[in-house]
């Protein structure tokens, strides 16, 4: 388990304060005790980790930077300043009361993929898919659909069909009376049986963070399941990193996904070295729980992967890609993605890198967006009415380009359903 104070830093120096004066504003150091000893520990421990992360998000409490040589006088080296925002404290409370009220209700998280209780052998068995119309049976029993509407051939995603071979339209074009379900496969019954509900952290350890941005990278691993790869974890009003670990995958890993992951063999093999690891995602949810209990406000970009990653069930969520979706239209289906949401709002370019995301700089995004949504409400809404615009227009473009595809389509001679199945 961590000791807690110990790996205690800061993400970020204040660039912009909300509302305070300038000599409120926290500095790396001001009130949270970090010991001499922790300092340099991570001084040691973070180089070879901070040489790749840009220079922005080098800590700045444990980092001296290489500032390229001047031919002016030597200036005094500036440190780096971090354009994460600070809360200064005594604005804690109302921060933390604006984020209570964006929580999601539980219907919202189900119907957004979220685990909202351990799962029951029903739960499971609801996993089940349809061979035919490809639902899940859970899906199919909540809308009470018992006829099986479905495409006898299905599209090949890797060859980019688009169009459903059998009749090129969207609507099923055949039916049967009833679902024909697949058994859910071994491997997902034993991931889901181990989903387990946030503990209360036990007496005499820390106090549980009250609101904590999450961010997970996952890798494949062999027999096509993801795993986690590294976990941050931030405390959103102090700006505190409280968990930044590597996790070696307990099975071996199919494919590092780099490009998305930023992991690999020879980083994960580093960071061994580095004393920078934990051991599967049991230990990453352990490292995770010993910082928050179930009252925690959790606040990623799509959170229920990373939640689902670590077989999490946690009810107490801000799921930034939820609240955007829901600011521009309460039935939205589209998702905006963290790096458009910085763009955007924000006006920040993040996941620059080609070497793959930097899950604390996702991590950091994610509490900068959200913090940003619920301390500039009038902005927030501007943005999501000018989303709403966008949509629109988007919208009629794509439906437009559809008519003309269609209308290519049905001066095409096509073979029936039947030929095509006969053959
Ligand atoms: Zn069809
Ligand atoms: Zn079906």
């Amino acid at each position: 388990m961590d000791e807690p104070v110990q790996h205690v830093e800061l993400a970020f120096r204040p660039k912009e304060s909300f509302t305070a004066p300038v000599s409120s504003i926290r500095k790396p150091g001001d009130q949270i005790v970090v010991s001499t000893e922790a300092k340099e520990h991570h001084a040691t421990q973070g180089k070879s980790h901070a040489a790749r992360r840009s220079r922005r998000y080098a800590r700045p409490a444990t980092e001296s930077l290489k500032i390229p040589a001047q031919k002016e006088a030597p200036v005094q080296k500036e440190p780096v300043v971090h354009e994460w925002s600070d809360v200064p404290g005594p604005l804690h409370e109302a921060v933390l009361a604006s984020l209570k009220e964006v929580c999601h209700d539980l219907d919202t998280l189900d119907k957004s993929g979220y685990k909202v209780r351990e799962m029951t052998q029903e739960d499971l068995e609801g996993y089940a898919k349809c061979v035919n119309c490809r639902e899940r049976k859970r899906v199919l029993d909540t809308k009470s659909r018992t006829v099986c509407f479905y495409h006898p051939m299905k599209r090949n995603h890797q060859e980019k069909q688009y169009k459903n071979p059998c009749c090129g339209k969207k609507r099923a074009c055949a039916s049967l009376p009833a679902h024909v379900y697949a058994p859910v496969q071994d491997f997902l019954l034993e991931n889901w049986q181990n989903y387990r509900l946030t503990p209360s952290p036990e007496a005499g350890l820390c106090r549980p963070r009250q609101v904590v941005a999450l961010d997970c990278e996952m890798v494949e691993v062999e027999g096509g399941s993801a795993e986690v790869a590294q976990i941050c974890a931030v405390d959103i009003l102090t700006g505190e990193v409280i968990v930044d670990k590597y996790v070696v995958p307990s099975r071996a890993v199919a494919d590092w996904r780099t490009p998305w992951s930023g992991m690999s063999q020879k980083r994960l093999e580093e960071m061994k070295e580095a004393g920078k690891t934990v051991n599967g995602w049991e230990e990453a949810r352990e490292a995770l729980w010993a910082h928050i209990d179930p009252d925690t406000i959790l606040v990623g970009q799509s959170l229920q992967h990373d939640l689902d990653i670590m077989r999490m069930v946690h009810l107490r969520v801000i799921d930034t890609a939820i609240l955007s979706r829901e600011a521009v239209a309460k039935d939205c289906k589209q998702n905006w993605g963290l790096k458009r949401l910085c763009k955007q709002m924000l006006d920040r370019d993040i996941q620059q890198s080609r070497s793959g995301h930097d899950c604390l700089e996702d991590t950091m995004a994610t509490r900068e967006v959200v913090l940003w949504c619920v301390r500039h409400p009038d902005k927030f809404q501007d943005w999501a009415t000018s989303q709403r615009q966008w949509k629109k227009k988007a919208d009629a473009h794509w439906k437009s380009k559809q008519k003309e595809s269609d209308k290519i389509q049905v001066k095409k001679p096509r073979e029936s359903v039947s030929q095509v199945l006969a053959e």
